[in-house]
């Protein structure tokens, strides 16, 4: 195997060794078997990998940003691995359409501070935002915090060029918003993880930035006002929140636990709420209306509100410390990404109050990161919050994809008949099954 490479790629392009940081992902659960890292810088070099191995029959595995928090990032079943960090151009930034066309090795936040020059934004945004990769997020279909607002990347990607398993390359980057000629392949490879192709450019829409930002932390008491909270902020605030994300106590008192204390005291249930507007002035009044509103409501037990940018980077540090903070922890730690009915959460935390949780997440978009902190390994765990999440009729994954930790739970909750499906999909595709072999099905 060590021969086929080097007639492709150029010597500084094939590594071998110092290759650990490949093999182990993000939470350090997952540990691949990669023993040659390929470092292709184009499109025509990602063809000729898939070309040589699929013609030699060899397995394959594809790296983004390796922030996937399914084990999907690293190479479990093949000992070559390409990661596409050197796909890291921008190819073409239209300000006047408001449209990004780069290779897909390129970082969100790099991508989100070039278009920010020019007033627009990355309609996505997401804790990993300074690793993760843009072909990263749209093989996973990364949701994040924007997601209300802006909607999934199946709306905001407009076209991509992808290598199929077989070395061909897909050109779908006319980059219309509108275009239906045939399957929408592009969407297909949307969440497919890296198994039906490898994506190495993109176009994507992009969203004008507003000026004037603001951010609000709640504390509340019960899941009632939570509801009523959203019923409200849905019905006043629905053209100006940007993100509305919940905490839980637990996961507020860890962050007090690392950090300095919080601007409020602490509730059952807390939330942020980002909001974004073009005219401050009236922003501001349509904000006072419904804080005034929430106050009358006793819909909240304590609040802050702020348009500094520093306090609101603040708030945010809050959010996205959780991930991390319960890294640390030095238990066992056990991540589910799931989407219940709000009404279900209550449910879920009472079946499950004899364990250490944390709730979190994208609340608005019914979407949950339930963690569970547990004195060493328990392997009942996933089988009792998967067999919840399956009885509440909620789905095992709302973002974070299925990788390597969820397929088991995929096949067992097979109610829509979907496997084979897939498997069909996956064999058309990629008969020779060589791309990111023993992802999601097979
Ligand atoms: C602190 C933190 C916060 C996070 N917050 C969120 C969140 O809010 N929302 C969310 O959805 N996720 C979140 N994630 C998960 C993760 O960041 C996303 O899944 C992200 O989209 C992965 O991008 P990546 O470049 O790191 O991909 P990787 O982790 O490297 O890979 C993920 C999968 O995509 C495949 N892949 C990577 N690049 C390509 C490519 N170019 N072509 C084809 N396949 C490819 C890989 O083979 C793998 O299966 C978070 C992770 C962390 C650590």
């Amino acid at each position: 195997m060590k021969s086929i490479f080097p007639k492709i790629l150029k010597s500084n392009q094939i590594i071998t060794k110092n290759i650990e940081k490949y093999n182990v992902d993000w939470m350090n659960k997952f540990h691949g078997k990669a023993q040659t890292i390929l470092l292709p810088s184009n499109t025509t070099d990602v063809s000729n990998i898939l070309k040589t191995c699929n013609s030699n029959k060899i397995p394959i595995h594809i790296q983004g940003g390796n922030t996937g928090l399914v084990g999907g990032a690293v190479a479990s079943n093949a000992e070559v691995l390409i990661s596409m960090e050197r796909l890291n151009k921008i190819k073409n930034f239209c300000d006047k359409r408001g449209v990004i066309h780069c290779q897909s090795g390129c970082i969100l936040q790099t991508l989100d501070e070039h278009v920010n020059e020019k007033g627009w934004l990355m309609p996505l945004d997401l804790g990993a935002k300074g690793s993760c990769q843009i072909g990263g997020n749209i093989a996973t279909n990364a949701g994040g915090i924007r997601f209300y607002k802006y909607g999934s990347l199946h709306q905001n990607v407009l076209g991509m060029k992808v290598v199929l398993p077989n070395g061909d390359i897909y050109n779908d980057t006319q980059g219309f918003y509108k275009n239906n000629t045939g399957y929408h392949i592009k969407n297909l490879m949307i969440g497919a993880e890296g198994t039906l192709g490898v994506v190495t450019e993109c176009q994507l829409k992009l969203q004008k930035s507003k000026p004037s930002i603001k951010g609000m932390l709640f504390s509340l008491n019960n899941l009632e006002q939570l509801s009523k909270l959203i019923e409200l902020s849905t019905n006043t605030l629905q053209d100006f929140i940007s993100a509305f994300e919940l905490m839980d106590k637990k996961s507020l008192i860890l962050h007090q636990k690392h950090f300095s204390n919080l601007p409020i005291s602490i509730g059952n249930f807390n939330v942020l709420i980002e909001t974004q507007f073009t005219d401050d002035d009236y922003h501001q009044s349509v904000l006072d209306k419904f804080f005034e509103n929430c106050m009358e409501n006793e819909l909240i037990e304590d609040g802050t509100v702020t348009n500094n940018e520093t306090q609101l980077n603040q708030l945010w540090s809050i959010r996205e410390g959780i991930t991390e903070n319960l890294s640390k922890e030095p238990k066992s730690l056990y991540k589910f990404d799931i989407s219940i009915k709000l009404n279900d959460i209550h449910t879920l935390q009472q079946k499950l109050k004899d364990y250490d949780t944390y709730f979190f997440g994208h609340v608005l978009d019914e979407n949950i990161h339930l963690n569970i902190l547990n004195d060493g390994s328990n392997d009942q765990i996933e089988n009792i919050v998967y067999n919840l999440v399956n009885e509440l009729n909620g789905s095992i994954s709302a973002e974070h994809g299925i990788g390597i930790m969820k397929k088991k739970y995929l096949h067992q909750y097979d109610t829509k008949n979907q496997i084979q499906l897939l498997k069909d999909i996956k064999k058309t595709f990629d008969p020779n099954n060589i791309l990111n072999p023993g992802l999601i099905t097979n």
